[in-house]
């Protein structure tokens, strides 16, 4: 057993001093008492840092890194449709090495970031043409191969991609996307389980599947995440097709419930709201990219009015467990944004302050960090996201003595000004992948990357 010994620990809700974490192999054994450390005891003193669980981006795709610059502005009318154009050109663009160049860029930029869990929304399958790979899972194991040389736990997200869209041909520009039946889906993920990966399935929006394929996938066991509510034409599509709003579409299949995530969530009306307040089912928001694309917000503040004047649901997890964020198409890649985004999108839209009210003056900060750590696990289905005995070891320490924090008080500076240049030292599974800053491949793979992504503009 080990010992982690910050000035502050992340427990609770709270930025606590005194404390030291115990690493016992993958998992925290404990948190004790500074004071009562045994005589002799293994320590690792973190002066002037604070230890916070490891963030989790619970929606990624990773591939998109490499739109990063290109798209953020281009001349003329401009829109999510138009962006989507651009993406799917890097798509066709990237060779099975340039997927597992750019993957692994957008995961050490990640863990540099403080994130040590990733939820990879995976759906480049096949060859530009459509052509299985002689090993038909070939692309998602590179990315998970990327992600493991990194050092970022990963969870591949097996995206179910059917069609175009209702009534729509089939678009050639998502030829790498399709699979031909829900079960060749289904056995995916199957493969990827035997071969020890953690596999979750991601029926990609209503948009791409029917609504026999959402209906073959309500046996599925694990985490289910969707595209849901994103776009105003997505949801018009939906009540064309079932009558239904997207989120109703998918609790007709049977798939909205504990384990399900709707990603976006950001045009809801309030049944749909309502909907995923009975079920237990969970929200993921991805601000940075929501914003890059023109999506709009997450309704924070209608979410949370569900509770009030009445009693909430007898059992119903706290919203920080059903709440989660992913920073998406990776325009940029900072949990600090993403989380303080929620209650700042909140207060843009209803023109007052803490639309997430809490009694304690750390309260919200605590709640957020929440949001972005515990949330992403329990979407994930993993067992990190806290400082508690028997979680995984995924840690990250942050630098209480830069600028943007001192003199401050700690927590709510932490979320509201924080950034990624603060996260000095990560762990994963009780093994530290960032030392003060700095990643062992980063030369390596960043070098990888540049040279792929070069490949794609020739
Ligand atoms: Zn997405």
């Amino acid at each position: 057993v080990r010992h982690l010994l910050p000035d502050q620990v992340f427990q609770d809700g709270a930025l606590r001093p005194g404390l030291a974490v115990a690493l016992d192999g993958a998992c925290i054994a404990g948190v004790v008492s500074a004071d009562a450390l045994p005589h002799g005891a293994e320590i690792e003193r973190l002066p002037g840092r604070a230890l916070l669980p490891g963030f989790v981006n619970a929606h990624s795709h990773a591939f998109q890194r490499g739109l990063r610059g290109h798209v953020q502005h281009t001349v003329g009318a401009d829109s999510f449709w138009t962006w989507r154009d651009r993406m799917y050109r890097l798509a066709n663009a990237l060779d099975p090495d340039g997927v597992e160049a750019v993957s692994a860029l957008a995961f050490l930029e990640m863990v540099r970031a403080g994130f040590t869990t990733v939820g990879e929304f995976h759906y480049l399958q096949h060859a530009p043409d459509g052509t299985p790979y002689a090993d038909p899972d070939e692309l998602a194991r590179r990315v998970v191969s990327a992600a493991r040389r990194v050092g970022i736990h990963i969870v591949l997200l097996r995206v179910a991609y059917g069609r175009a869209g209702f009534g729509l041909d089939p678009n050639p520009l998502q030829r790498r996307f399709y699979d031909a039946t829900p079960d060749d889906v289904l056995a995916a993920t199957e493969r990827l389980r035997a071969t020890g990966v953690n596999v979750g399935l991601a029926p990609h929006s209503v948009r791409a599947c029917p609504a026999d394929w959402l209906r073959a996938f309500s046996t599925f066991e694990g985490p289910i995440h969707a595209h849901v509510d994103e776009q105003p034409a997505e949801i018009e599509a939906s009540l064309r097709e079932h009558g239904r709003r997207p989120l109703h579409a998918f609790a007709d299949a049977g798939l909205v419930r504990p384990g399900f995530v709707a990603v976006h969530l950001t045009h809801p009306d309030d049944a749909e709201l309502g909907t995923l307040d009975e079920t237990g089912a969970a929200a993921c928001v991805c601000p940075t990219t929501e914003l890059d694309l023109g999506d709009g917000f997450f309704p924070l503040e209608r979410l949370l009015s569900l509770g009030r004047g009445g009693a909430p649901p007898r059992n119903a997890p706290p919203v920080t467990a059903r709440l989660s964020i992913g920073t998406d198409s990776h325009a940029q890649i900072d949990p600090f944004a993403e989380i303080r985004a929620i209650e700042l999108h909140a207060r843009a839209v209803t023109g007052r302050r803490n639309v997430w009210a809490h009694a304690d003056p750390d309260g919200l900060a605590a709640a957020l960090i929440e949001v972005g750590t515990a949330g992403g696990a329990a979407a994930l289905g993993v067992g990190a996201g806290r400082i508690a005995p028997g979680a995984r070891a995924d840690l990250v320490a942050v630098d209480l003595t830069a600028p943007a924090v001192r003199g401050a008080r700690p927590l709510p500076a932490l979320v509201f000004a924080g950034h990624p240049g603060l996260v000095r030292d990560v762990w994963v599974g009780g093994r530290r992948i960032v030392d003060a800053g700095v990643h062992p491949f980063e030369g390596a793979i960043l070098a990888e990357a540049e040279r792929a992504l070069a490949r794609t503009e020739a």
